[in-house]
C-alpha cells in the first residue's frame, strides 16, 4: 500500500473538514476515514427526502431503458452545497458555457450535463465519490461520468448528471524509474499522452499501444478506454501495458490494483474492505461463469466490447488455484469506460524506440488481394499494418493546402510532389482500392532478406516496395493519418459519423466483409472514407451524414444494425478499441450471448451497486440513440 502525496497536501492545505488520507498497511489498500460519507444527509436539514434505492438498481435502469429514469435536478443544486462541506476544493461549474462545451466529445451525442466537477486533488474525487454515493440514495438520478480529453468516439463521456473531469488538474507526471534497462512511466489520469511521450523520449522509450490521437488524449482516457493504435498489432492494448492503477472504489477510498498471485489474492480477500469485497465477488463470479465466458471470447485480436473477463485470470481456474498465473481486476477497470471506478494514477511500461524500421508499401487494386497480402505479410511479424482507402488518396490529391497545417518550407514541397509522384508515376493514375503501410523492425529484415519479405508479400496483380525516400514516407503517413480529417472536406454540410468506426474481422475475411460492406453503403447511398489497422482486420469508416436532417438518427440506427450484422457474419467484432460507449452498449447482444451479458451486468453491479459511476455505458442502455444524436454538423 502506498500513500498519494498529492493527497496528503490536500489534507494539509485544505481550510475545511477534508477526509485525511490514513496509511492502512495492508493489501496495498489506502484508507481514508468515512467521515465524509458519515456527515451527509442526517445533519442536513435541506435534504429529508425519503431514499428511493429501488430506482438505481439494474432492474429499474432496464425498465427505464432508453425512456430514461426518472431525473430529479434538486439532486444537483444541493450537491454544491454538500461538496463543499465536506471540503471539496475544486471548480463546481454549471454555467451555460461550460455545460455546453462538456456536452458533446468526438462522438455523434449531445447530452447536457448537469454540472461539472474539476477535482484539484485526489482527495476532491474521494469527496466527490463519497457525496454522491451517499446523496444518490434520496436523488436516483445522480451519477458520476469521468472525463478526460474528451477524444472519445462512442458518447463515453457524455452524461446528463455530473461529469467529473480528471484532466483540469490532475495531470502530474510523477516519475520515469529506469531499471535494469525496463522503463516505467507513472503519471495522474489525467496526464496527457503527449506530455508523457515527451518525458518518456529523454529515455528513447515510447508507449507502445499509442492510439492515432496520442496528440489529444489523456492516459486516462486512453487506459479506461483500453485504446490502441498502429503498434497494437505486435504490441496489444494499452491495458497489456499498465503495470499498475490507483481508483477510486465506490466507497471513495484508493486502492493501488496490479496483478495478484494466488497467495495474495487470499490474503487480500479475507480482509474486510471494499476491494477485498470485490475481489472475492469477482473471482465467485469467473469460477461461476468460467464456460459461459470463454465460449463468448471474441475472436477478432483487438476487442474493448464487453469487460476484459478473459485478461482478469490469465490462466484458468483451478491452474489458479494451483499457484500459476495472475488474477487482475485492473483489466476490468482499464476498458470499463469509468463504469467501475475512477482511476487517478497510472504506472505504464514503456519500450525503447525503434529507430531502425523499414516501410512497405503496396497497392491493393483487387480487394480479392487483401487478405493474401495481409496474411502474407503477417508472418514476418510486422510493427504494424496500416491501411488507407482510395477516397482517402484521392481527397489528399484534390486538397494538397491541406498538408499546410502539418508541414511547411520545403519539407511541404518535397512531400506533396512525393505523393503525386506516387500515385502519378508509380500507380500510373489509377487508384488503388487500399494503400497497405507494413512497418518491419531491424530483427525481421537481418533475418529475411528484403527482397524475399518484398515477393512474399506481392501478388500477381501488384507489387509490394520498401520506401527509402524520406518524403514519400512522410507523404503515405500524412494521408494514413489525415483520412478521417480529410473526409470532411467532401460536403461541408455533413459530418463524419462515428458509429461504424471500430468494426473489425479476423484478417483472413477481410476482402469478403470489404465487398459486402462496400454494397451496403451503395444500398444506404452514403460515402465513408476508410482508413485502419489492416493487420488486425480493423477498419475505421466514417460515413458522411447531415445532422440536420430529421432522419439521420433513423439512419444511423438501421445502419448500426446491417453494418454491424455484416462484421458478426464474418466472425467480427463491432468494437476493437473505441469501446461501448453510447454508440454500440445496446448492439453488444449480437457479438456476446445473453449469458454473458448478465454476467456483464452482474460484474458492473459487483463494482457498482447503486450505479453512481456512468451509467448507461457498456451494460443497462440507458440513452435514447435517438433524441440524444447531435442535431448540427
Ligand atoms: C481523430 C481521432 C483519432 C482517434 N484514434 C484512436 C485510435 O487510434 N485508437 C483508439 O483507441 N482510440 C482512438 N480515438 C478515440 C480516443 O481518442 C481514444 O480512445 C482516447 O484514448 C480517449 O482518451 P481521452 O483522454 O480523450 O478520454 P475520454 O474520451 O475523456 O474518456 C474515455 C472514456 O474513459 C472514461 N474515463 C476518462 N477518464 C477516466 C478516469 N480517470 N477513470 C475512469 N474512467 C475514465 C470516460 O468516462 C469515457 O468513457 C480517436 C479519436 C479521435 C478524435
Amino acid at each position: 500500500m502506498k500513500s498519494s502525496s498529492t493527497t496528503k497536501a490536500t489534507v494539509k492545505k485544505s481550510p475545511r473538514k477534508s477526509p485525511k488520507t490514513k496509511v492502512v498497511k495492508k493489501a496495498a489498500v489506502k484508507k481514508t476515514p468515512a467521515k465524509v460519507t458519515k456527515k451527509t444527509p442526517g445533519k442536513n436539514k435541506e435534504i429529508k427526502h425519503k431514499p428511493n434505492p429501488s430506482l438505481r438498481t439494474s432492474q429499474a435502469i432496464k425498465d427505464g431503458a432508453v425512456t430514461g429514469i426518472k431525473r430529479h435536478p434538486l439532486g444537483h443544486l444541493l450537491l454544491e452545497k454538500q461538496l463543499r462541506e465536506q471540503g471539496f476544493r475544486g471548480n463546481i461549474l454549471c454555467d451555460a458555457h461550460t455545460l455546453h462545451k462538456f456536452s458533446t466529445d468526438e462522438s455523434i451525442f449531445s447530452i447536457k450535463p448537469q454540472m461539472v466537477l474539476q477535482p484539484r486533488t485526489v482527495a476532491d474525487v474521494q469527496i466527490a465519490v463519497r457525496v454522491v454515493a451517499e446523496q444518490v440514495k434520496y436523488f436516483p438520478s445522480l451519477s458520476l461520468t469521468p472525463r478526460a480529453a474528451g477524444t472519445g468516439l462512442g458518447g463515453g463521456s457524455l452524461t446528463d448528471s455530473i461529469v467529473i473531469d480528471v484532466c483540469e488538474y490532475l495531470h502530474d507526471i510523477e516519475q520515469v524509474e529506469v531499471k535494469k534497462g525496463s522503463v516505467t512511466i507513472t503519471c495522474e489520469a489525467g496526464a496527457m499522452w503527449r506530455d508523457v511521450e515527451r518525458r518518456l523520449r529523454r529515455h528513447d522509450a515510447y508507449l507502445p499501444p499509442y492510439p492515432s490521437s496520442k496528440d489529444l488524449c489523456s492516459i486516462g482516457g486512453s487506459v479506461a478506454n483500453n485504446a490502441a493504435g498502429s503498434d497494437s498489432l505486435r504490441y496489444g492494448h494499452a491495458s497489456d501495458w499498465v503495470e499498475s492503477m490507483e481508483v477510486v472504489l465506490k466507497d471513495g477510498n484508493i486502492y493501488e490494483i496490479k496483478p495478484l498471485s494466488y497467495k495474495e489474492f487470499v490474503k487480500i480477500s479475507k480482509e474486510k474492505h471494499e476491494y477485498a469485497r470485490i475481489l472475492r465477488e469477482v473471482w465467485n463470479l469467473i469460477q461461476k461463469h468460467e464456460k459461459t465466458i470463454n465460449a463468448n471470447h471474441p475472436e477478432t485480436r483487438k476487442n474493448t466490447a464487453g469487460y476484459d473477463l478473459w485478461h482478469t485470470l490469465n490462466t484458468s481456474v483451478s491452474r489458479f488455484k494451483k499457484g500459476e498465473g495472475t488474477f487482475n481486476l485492473g483489466r476490468l477497470i482499464a476498458g470499463g469506460q469509468g463504469t467501475v471506478g475512477i482511476i487517478t494514477k497510472v504506472t505504464m511500461r514503456a519500450l525503447p524506440i525503434q529507430h531502425h524500421t523499414t516501410l512497405i508499401a503496396i497497392p491493393v487494386f483487387d480487394l480479392e488481394d487483401a487478405a493474401a497480402v495481409i496474411t502474407k505479410a503477417l508472418e514476418f511479424n510486422p510493427i504494424n499494418i496500416e491501411l488507407f482507402d482510395g477516397l482517402s488518396y484521392e481527397l489528399a490529391l484534390q486538397n494538397p493546402d491541406f498538408f499546410k497545417q502539418f508541414l511547411s518550407g520545403l519539407k511541404y514541397y518535397r512531400v506533396m510532389l512525393a505523393m503525386y509522384g506516387t500515385f502519378h508515376v508509380r500507380y500510373k493514375s489509377r487508384m488503388p482500392e487500399f494503400t497497405f503501410l507494413i512497418t518491419l523492425d531491424e530483427e525481421t529484415i537481418t533475418k529475411h532478406p528484403l527482397p524475399q519479405v518484398l515477393a512474399a508479400i506481392s501478388t500477381d496483380r501488384t507489387r509490394a516496395r520498401a520506401i527509402t525516400n524520406p518524403y514519400e514516407i512522410e507523404a503515405l503517413w500524412q494521408v494514413r493519418r489525415a483520412s478521417y480529417s480529410l473526409s470532411k472536406l467532401q460536403n461541408p454540410n455533413r459530418h463524419p459519423a462515428a458509429f461504424l468506426e471500430d468494426m473489425v474481422v479476423p484478417p483472413e475475411h477481410l476482402s469478403k466483409f470489404f465487398l459486402e460492406i462496400k454494397q451496403l453503403f451503395r444500398e444506404f447511398r452514403v460515402t465513408a472514407a476508410v482508413h485502419g489497422h489492416g493487420g488486425d482486420g480493423h477498419f475505421h469508416f466514417y460515413p458522411l451524414l447531415d445532422f440536420t436532417k430529421s432522419n439521420t438518427a433513423l439512419l444511423i440506427e438501421k445502419m448500426s444494425d446491417r453494418f454491424f450484422k455484416t462484421a458478426v457474419k464474418y466472425h467480427g467484432n463491432i468494437c476493437g478499441e473505441h469501446n461501448d460507449g453510447i454508440i454500440r452498449t445496446p448492439h453488444l447482444g449480437k457479438i456476446f450471448s445473453q449469458k454473458m451479458i448478465r454476467v456483464f451486468e452482474e460484474l458492473e453491479h459487483i463494482f457498482d451497486p447503486d450505479d453512481i459511476f456512468n451509467p448507461g455505458k457498456k451494460v443497462n442502455p440507458r440513452f435514447d440513440i435517438k433524441t440524444s444524436i447531435r442535431k448540427v454538423n
